[in-house]
């Protein structure tokens, strides 16, 4: 029996440049003009001054765990030959936050503020998804 297929992201207007540097392997950060605050998730406001533009910035693809949960148990059926795998929190060095997964190391080996730094995942549907590995910082 084949799984089921992994979901897929739902694009919308906010988020469709983002998923689209994904593709390309560039993980971007909305940008507000005004302020200049990077943020995520992608939005049409700024949640600091309430700006309306905003520019799309490259990062570093570096950052910090903040926090992280190891899922033993797979809730959807196309994750169970995953577990135990890392569901986390990271803190990117241009400051937002992305929930994403911790891979390339065992599940015990994560601890809050480990440096890790971006790794793709190309998924068949046609999008890559920002994992993170541990990072020598
Ligand atoms: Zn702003």
């Amino acid at each position: 029996m084949t799984a089921p297929a992994k979901p897929a992201p739902r694009l919308n207007a906010d988020s469709r440049p983002f998923w689209e540097a994904c593709r390309s392997h560039r993980l971007q950060v909305q940008q507000c003009t005004a302020c200049g605050l990077a943020r995520w998730p992608p939005a049409f406001l700024c949640p600091r001054c309430h700006g309306k533009e905003a520019q799309w910035r490259d990062c570093s693809g570096r950052g910090r765990v903040y926090s992280y949960v190891v899922y033993h148990k797979a809730f959807h059926p196309a994750f169970k030959t995953d577990v135990p795998y890392v569901v986390a929190i990271v803190t990117l060095a241009e400051g937002p936050c992305l929930v994403s997964n911790i891979v390339g190391c065992d599940p015990s080996e994560v601890y809050c503020e480990m440096p890790v730094e971006v790794t793709w995942a190309d998924r068949p549907a046609g999008f890559s998804l920002p994992l993170f590995k541990p990072s020598n910082m």
